[in-house]
């Protein structure tokens, strides 16, 4: 009976850690062409690491407390990088910072001292500061699949710090196993375009880049009237997205608020799993119709 069949591939599913919530989304996932995937936490670990401290003005210890002082009240994962990072730093070069703000998508801004911070992306750091002297740095970081950000003090250029976060491991045979079920794939991320592309590349899925949290909705949006689309994410920002796609699929690892927007989850946090969802589906459909 159809019952059954979707009973049992509930069951089937959540055997290899593939969490669907109801006979419904099996129909829709059967029908998804596309595959929309955040990039940090989805695609990636979601945990980087400092990798580059270029200060321009002081020492790189100064840089990084300057840095570390803003990023202390963010629970970004670049924030909390940067702080582990200058945990090396001697405590008397430590400072604190007053007057915190986020500034959502794009870095933080704070006081440190009687000095105006910014911390965070290139192009935005770029509305405070002259970036001559450091474009030609970031650019082959970014190149490199490294996220850049810049801290600007007092409308200056101080410096620049590169993270790497390494590709969750069968990130790229996760992606190969939805071409080979002739299913797209484009990965969405609020990073810069240069680190999109290096990452899409190792990957092989083209990469969508410069997205601020609100403009993934729309551009899920616009794909979902386009044909089905499934959507892939962990975060807080990317629950909007999750609930903007015909199916929104949460990573295991990510915020409740995620698990909570989407239709499905990959309990073991393998991007292989989006290909088994799928392929589980349409197994499904076959034997009902
Ligand atoms: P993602 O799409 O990778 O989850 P976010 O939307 O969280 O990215 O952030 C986009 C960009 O904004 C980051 O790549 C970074 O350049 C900048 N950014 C955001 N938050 C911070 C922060 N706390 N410190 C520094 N940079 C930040
Ligand atoms: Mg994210």
């Amino acid at each position: 009976s159809v019952p059954a069949a979707i009973a049992s591939s509930l069951s089937a599913g959540a055997r290899h850690g593939l969490l669907i919530k109801g006979g419904v989304i099996i129909e829709k996932l059967a029908g998804i062409r596309t595959v929309a995937l955040d990039k940090t936490g989805t695609l990636t670990e979601g945990r980087p690491e400092v990798t580059d401290v270029i200060a321009l003005t002081g020492s790189e210890d100064a840089l990084l407390a300057m840095a570390a002082a803003v990023e202390a009240h963010s629970n970004h994962p670049l924030a909390k990088a940067i702080v582990a990072r200058a945990a090396a730093v001697p405590a008397a070069a430590m400072r604190d910072a007053t007057a915190v703000r986020a500034v959502p998508g794009k870095g933080m801004e704070g006081r440190v001292g009687t000095a105006a911070l910014f911390i965070g992306a290139p192009r935005f750091a770029a509305e405070r500061a002259n970036l001559d002297a450091v474009s030609e740095t970031i650019a082959r970081l970014e190149n490199d699949g490294k996220t850049t950000v810049v801290v600007t003090v007092d409308g200056a250029v101080a410096g620049v710090i590169a993270l790497r976060d390494q590709p969750r491991p069968g990130a790229a045979a996760g992606i190969a196993a939805l071409k080979e079920l002739g299913v797209g794939a484009v990965m969405l991320t609020g990073d810069n375009a240069r680190t999109g592309a290096a990452i899409g590349q190792m990957l092989g899925l083209e990469a969508r880049a410069d997205m601020l949290p609100a403009d993934k909705a729309d551009v899920i949006k616009a794909m979902a009237a386009e044909g089905p689309v499934a959507m892939v994410g962990d975060g807080i920002n990317d629950a909007p997205a999750l609930a903007s796609a015909q199916v929104g699929i949460a990573m295991g690892s990510g915020t409740d608020v995620a698990l909570e927007a989407a239709d499905a989850a990959l309990l073991t946090n393998d991007v292989a799993g989006i290909a088994k969802l799928i392929g589980l589906a349409r197994a499904t459909m076959a034997n009902i119709r």
